[in-house]
């Protein structure tokens, strides 16, 4: 369970977080979304005991996190932006390095659950440097998997990878949360928020300007989209409550129309009037 209240983010003169409350459920996949610079490391590494709030409070599975990080640090794990692996090193000698540095009891077959988890338990002797993109990603889960945590956050998880090695990924953290963990992760793809969260906050300049499953995100602004492209090349998106209305919609509209469904980025751009990607 976390729950965060009224947190706040302040560097010199930029308001990185502003005011941001929401709880996250036992077991659910909450997903974070936002531009480039939207706040979402920031609230991240609140939540992780790593960056002190100005205001408010976090509290992970009952406990503050700036009074009782030490404990917090113990239920949690960690999956950085940064490709922070050890890559002179094999992929089971950096879970082992790790292990050790946390004191991670029987730490031998807790690197094999680890590794079976990530699918990875066959390039176990393999060296970092040799592991392709989504694997080392795949291992820096895996290493966060190492004491057991029952929340996981992930910044930015499948940032730079190909799509199809992006689904893998996916797979990976659905079991997590299957497995009972909470999860918790940022991201700027829409896709990723969409299909895998069970629910997502939606962050725009430090402020989470709405907070719903993916479904109902869509349903606040219309469910279907008639695009037009207008004479002079301009694209106009009208959002539309169903999908006769659409239809109708399309036809009374010039030529060139198109009926889709709506998508989180049209969410976002309803709600913000900017793109997220
Ligand atoms: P996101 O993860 O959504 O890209 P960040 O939390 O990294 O957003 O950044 C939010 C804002 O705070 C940005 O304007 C960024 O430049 C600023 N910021 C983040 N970290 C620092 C820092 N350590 N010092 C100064 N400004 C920062």
């Amino acid at each position: 369970m976390i729950e965060a209240r009224e947190l706040r983010k302040t560097y010199e003169t930029v308001t990185a977080v502003d005011g941001v409350s929401f709880s996250v459920g036992t077991g659910e996949i909450f997903g974070l979304l936002g531009p480039n610079g939207a706040g979402k490391s920031t609230l991240i590494r609140m939540m992780t005991c790593l960056t002190r709030p100005d205001a408010g409070k976090c509290r992970i599975s009952g406990r503050d996190a700036v009074a009782e990080a030490g404990a917090i640090k113990s239920l949690i794990g960690i999956v950085p932006q940064e490709n922070n692996l050890d890559r002179e090193l094999t992929a089971w000698e950096n879970l082992f390095i790790y292990g050790r540095l946390h004191r991670v009891a029987n730490l031998r077959s807790r690197i094999d659950g680890a590794l079976d988890e990530v699918d990875l338990r066959d390039r176990s002797g393999s060296l970092v440097n040799g592991l392709s993109g989504g694997m080392k990603r795949r291992l820096i889960i895996a290493r966060a998997l190492l004491t057991d945590p029952s929340i996981l956050f992930l910044d930015e998880p499948s940032i730079g990878l190909d799509p199809q090695i992006r689904r893998q990924l996916w797979d990976i953290v659905r079991r997590a949360a299957r497995s009972g963990r909470t999860v918790f992760l940022t991201t700027h793809y829409i896709e990723e928020a969409e299909t895998l969260c069970d629910r997502v906050g939606i962050l725009s300049k430090g402020r989470l300007i709405a907070l719903d499953t993916p479904t109902a995100l869509k349903e606040l602004v219309g469910p279907y989209v008639v695009d037009r492209i207008t004479d002079d090349g301009r694209l106009i998106q009208h959002l539309v409550r169903n999908r006769d209305e659409a239809v109708e919609l399309a036809r009374t509209l010039e030529n060139g129309c198109t009926v889709r469904r709506t998508n989180l980025e049209d969410v976002f751009i309803k709600l913000t009037g900017e793109r997220i990607e």
